[in-house]
């Protein structure tokens, strides 16, 4: 952050504010991790301040200190829009354009409070009094805490925050394990572990959570896989009816895209998942090397991410959005073979 936005917060902050921290909608560990460990920071420097979520988010992050305190604009309707109504400040985390936060997006176009956005994602709108943005940063959650550290109050970091902020570190980073993950990445989350984030508890209540509904549901996935030897791809579908029949829930599928990318020469994978309350089909883009699916899920598919992963959504049925897929791929084969 430059110090002239570090003045500019200092000033906003120096009295007590109405806040509210808003990630994006189907908020991920990052989202919710960055949100709680600003949620935890604001409040110990006697902030009022919320956490607004658009939706629901999975039982593995509900956990994290804070998480009953967070209102959900879906749920807790009323009380979201009166506290957004009345707030002075709004940070934004973990997204790039106000269309990320779904049904909320007219609330917060409409809002008189000042903006903040913390994001990592690629090409920022310009809609913040203030922009802390940065895409070769690991995560939000590292980003804020450079935040919490540039306004001199890294001593402040609590073993609540520092959980919260190891969490969305960890789940963005794949376990410390793409490539944005920096040396300075792993400084920071040493100085979490330092502060009290534990590390071994942490990703055990993350990663280790399965159950045989999920594990199924997992070999459905793995046994749909279509592997297009000619462009470096794999993908896979799921229908809704292998989602109802294996009962998923809210963050079953996280990390099934991964596997195509571990197969060897494959550069770049995807999955497809029906929706069918929604009506659309919801794609998870992930690349390695230079094949940027950012750019892919926002020229084809409504969407957008970051060079190595991308969400987006097609309105078309599974076999329509798999043809427009594959016909697609034809025109990207120099650049996944080369
Ligand atoms: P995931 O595939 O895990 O849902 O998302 C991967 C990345 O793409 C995340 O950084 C997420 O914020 C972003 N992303 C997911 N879906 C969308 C979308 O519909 N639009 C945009 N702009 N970004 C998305
Ligand atoms: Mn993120």
């Amino acid at each position: 952050m430059n110090s002239e936005d570090v003045q500019a917060i200092k000033a906003l902050v120096s009295k007590p504010k109405r806040i509210a921290i808003v990630p994006h909608k189907n908020p991920d560990g990052d989202a919710i991790g960055s949100s709680l460990g600003l949620w935890h920071y604001l409040k110990s420097i006697g902030q009022e301040v919320r956490v607004i979520v658009p939706n629901d988010y999975p039982r593995f992050l509900k956990w994290m200190p804070g998480t009953n305190e967070v209102l959900n604009f879906e749920k807790d309707h009323i009380a979201a829009v009166e506290y957004l109504n009345a707030s002075d400040l709004c940070f934004t985390l973990d997204f790039n354009h106000l269309g990320r936060v779904g049904q909320m997006t007219p609330i917060l176009e409409g809002l008189g409070a000042t903006f903040i956005m913390i994001d990592h994602h690629q090409a920022p709108d310009n809609y913040a009094e203030i922009t802390y943005s940065d895409s070769k940063m690991s995560s939000t959650s590292e980003m804020v805490y450079n935040f919490i550290s540039s306004l001199g109050d890294a001593n402040k970091i609590s073993s609540e925050i520092a959980d919260c902020l190891y969490s969305g570190i960890v789940t963005d980073t794949g376990s410390f394990k793409y490539s944005s993950t920096t040396s300075k990445t792993h400084q920071v989350v040493a100085d979490l572990i330092n502060k009290g984030a534990s590390s071994f508890e942490i990703q055990n209540k993350i990663f280790d959570t399965n159950t045989p509904d999920r594990l199924k549901l997992l070999s459905c996935a793995l046994k749909n896989m279509v592997i297009l030897k000619n462009y470096n791809t794999a993908y896979t579908i799921l229908s809704q009816e292998e989602l109802d029949t294996h009962n998923y829930r809210k963050g079953d599928t996280e990390g099934f895209v991964n596997y195509g990318l571990t197969i060897q020469n494959i550069r770049f994978a995807v999955i497809f998942i029906e929706n069918k309350e929604e009506g659309i089909i919801k794609i998870s883009f992930r690349s390695e090397g230079n094949f940027s699916v950012n750019e892919f899920a926002r020229n084809h598919f409504h969407g957008g991410g970051h060079t190595n992963a991308a969400g987006g959504r097609s309105d078309n049925n599974m076999e329509v959005t798999i043809k427009q897929f594959e016909a697609l791929l034809e025109n990207y084969k120099e650049q996944l073979t080369r």
